[in-house]
This record gives C-alpha cells, sequence and structure tokens, in this order.
C-alpha cells in the first residue's frame, strides 16, 4: 500500500462527495431538543448518543463535525482526500420550528461559505435548506448559489413528511431552474417506519437510515416529482440506498401495480421504468460503502458516468478504505471518473 496523499500523484485528485459538519449552534440546539424529550425516536436515538457520548467515537464525531479548518485539513491531508464536497449534517435543521430552523440554516450557511472562501482549493459547500419553510428555501438556494455552493442538501424526511408532497416543490423548482443537484441524505427513520428497526438497534447508518432514504427517493419517482422536474439532478450517497440492487423487481411490480389499477392514485410514468429514473435524474456516491463489488454493480446497471466517491467524514474516516479503493479491480478512466471528473461535472466545479 502506498502513502496517501493529495496532489493526484495516482492519476487523478480525490473528492469526496459527502462530508458532513455542523455549527455549534447546531449542535446546542439539537442538545436541547434532546433534553426537552423532542418526541421524534430517530432523532432521540442519533443526537441522543452523538451530542454527548463520551465514547471515543462520540468525541471523534464531534470533534470532526465542528471543524472547518485545521483538523478537517489535517484529516483530509492524511487520507489523501483533495477536495471535501460538505454539508450540514442529518438532520439540518428539518426538526426545528420554521423561524428558528431559519436563523440556523442561514448561519449554517455563512460559515461554510465563510471555510470555503478560506479554503477554495479543498472545501467546496452545498446549501442548507429550512424545509419547513419551501418558499424561503427556494430563495436560500439562490443564496447558496451566489455564495459559490454547488449543491442542496435535503437531509430526509421532514419530521415524519417526505418530500414528495406538493408543499415542497419550490425546493425541487428552485434547484432545477439553477442546474443545482440536490443530495438526498439519511436522517433517522421518521417515526412511522422506525419502530422494529429501533427494537434491535438497526434505525441508524447501520440498515435504518438506507430504508427511509431509499423510500424517499422512491417515493419521489412513482410521484411523479422528476415528470414534473425532468432536468432535476438528485444525488444519493451508500450506493445508492440498494435501489440500483432492487431496481428489476421494482420495475416489473410498479408497472403490474399500474396496469391493474391496484391503487387509485398510482399512475403511469413517463419515462415507464423506475429504474428509467434511476438512469436519468439520479446519481450516486459510495460514501460508507467502500465496497468494489457494489461499486462495479452500480457501473453495470447505472452507468459509469453516474457513481462518485464519497467518504462520510467524519462518522466514517477510515484512510484504508480510500487504498482499497484505488487499487480496486477498475481501470483507470473509471477510477479516474470515480474519484474525480465525475464530481467534478455533476458538481459543476
Ligand atoms: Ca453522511
Amino acid at each position: 500500500m502506498t502513502e496517501l496523499k493529495t496532489g493526484g500523484a495516482q492519476g487523478y485528485l480525490r473528492i469526496a462527495t459527502e462530508e458532513a459538519f455542523i455549527t455549534q449552534g447546531v449542535l446546542d440546539a439539537y442538545m436541547r431538543l434532546v433534553a426537552e424529550g423532542f418526541d421524534d425516536p430517530g432523532f432521540a436515538s442519533l443526537w441522543g448518543f452523538y451530542s454527548s457520548s463520551p465514547s471515543a467515537r462520540g468525541v471523534q464525531i464531534r470533534d470532526g463535525l465542528l471543524s472547518l479548518g485545521t483538523k478537517r485539513l489535517a484529516d483530509m491531508d492524511a487520507a489523501g482526500i483533495d477536495k471535501g464536497i460538505i454539508a450540514l449534517t442529518a438532520p439540518g435543521t428539518h426538526v426545528f420550528q420554521a423561524d428558528e430552523a431559519k436563523a440556523l440554516t442561514t448561519d449554517a450557511n455563512d460559515q461554510l461559505a465563510e471555510a470555503c472562501r478560506a479554503h477554495p482549493d479543498r472545501f467546496v459547500g452545498m446549501t442548507a435548506i429550512a424545509p419547513a419553510d419551501p418558499a424561503w428555501s427556494a430563495r436560500e438556494i439562490q443564496r447558496g448559489a451566489d455564495l459559490g455552493f454547488k449543491a442542496v442538501i435535503l437531509n430526509g424526511h421532514v419530521n415524519g413528511e417526505y418530500t414528495d408532497h406538493e408543499k415542497y416543490f419550490p425546493i425541487f423548482e428552485a434547484a432545477e431552474a439553477l442546474g443545482t443537484p440536490i443530495y438526498l441524505h439519511p436522517q433517522g427513520p421518521s417515526k412511522g417506519l422506525i419502530a422494529p428497526l429501533l427494537e434491535r438497534g438497526l434505525d441508524g447508518a447501520v440498515y435504518g437510515f438506507g430504508v427511509d432514504t431509499g423510500l424517499h427517493l422512491l417515493r419521489l419517482i412513482v410521484t411523479g416529482v422528476f415528470d414534473r422536474f425532468p432536468n432535476l439532478k438528485l444525488i444519493v450517497g451508500h450506493g445508492g440506498e440498494a435501489l440500483p440492487y432492487w431496481s428489476y423487481r421494482l420495475d416489473y411490480m410498479h408497472a403490474a401495480g399500474v396496469r391493474s389499477n391496484r391503487y387509485e392514485f398510482l399512475k403511469p410514468l413517463k419515462l415507464g421504468a423506475i429504474s428509467a429514473y434511476l438512469k436519468t435524474n439520479v446519481f450516486v456516491t459510495f460514501s460508507g460503502m467502500a465496497f468494489p463489488p457494489a461499486i462495479r454493480f452500480c457501473k453495470e446497471v447505472l452507468g459509469m458516468e453516474r457513481i462518485m466517491y464519497a467518504m462520510d467524514y467524519p462518522y466514517q474516516y477510515e484512510p484504508d478504505e480510500v487504498s482499497a479503493q484505488d487499487d480496486m479491480e477498475l481501470s483507470p478512466e473509471d477510477k479516474r471518473a470515480f474519484f474525480q471528473t465525475n464530481a467534478e461535472r455533476i458538481f459543476n466545479l
């Protein structure tokens, strides 16, 4: 194994596309919600742990999230990461009432913009939004673009509501108009989904995140959000939240459901199959999924041009995974696309 270095000696730069941060303001507000017993079991499980756990993992995650400077840069250097595309961590400000959410979101975007200005070669930002106020969020997406951000972070459901509801469409409309992708990131499963996961400690990134986020993306597809916003670009992490692997059965059974009028609300989609949207509107990163067989599978199913590298800092800071992916069985051109050029094109860097 060669020493990991930035600068592209291996034939490509490494751009990590799903990296997280938090502001002290959001962290303090999470701690307040935890103390108040905020009624959201996914949030309570996630931030009840990460906001205060004295474990080595708890401390490392908080330190990493809070750093937009020295520590983050040193960790990126040690792992050979040239650029990090950084977003407010889950669940963002989705858990707050609109006024507090907007104030915290504005501040988070301002802080991230300042860090990106200070380290323009290393940091790229995503615009945080406050989906409790979709019209305001649409304006914040424009402000984010003006600040130089290259995507929008959507941290999953909004207090149990998924964003296929029409009231959230101003967010999609704004992103589509600007050509900026939306990164749909997991958070704890919604209240309606979480019970049997939580009962066995499976609600977090281990599985529940993927269940909730894959479901969220599927809902966006079958509701026709991409028919309404055909140029909307949506990015999901974790190898596509399992949907590529499921795509054959999704297509077959969705078509069968539509043909048989089983559900009055289930309408034919303009592109026909669910998988057609995965190949048209959706891009996939491999955050937390340093698994070459899955990467090669997604190449075959979605196309090499749709898949990207991510680390998932600080939640999965594993330099060994970077070297393992450097060494994976994939042509040099494909590796360059995976680590660098796809991200440059999709995020318009
Ligand atoms: Ca993440």
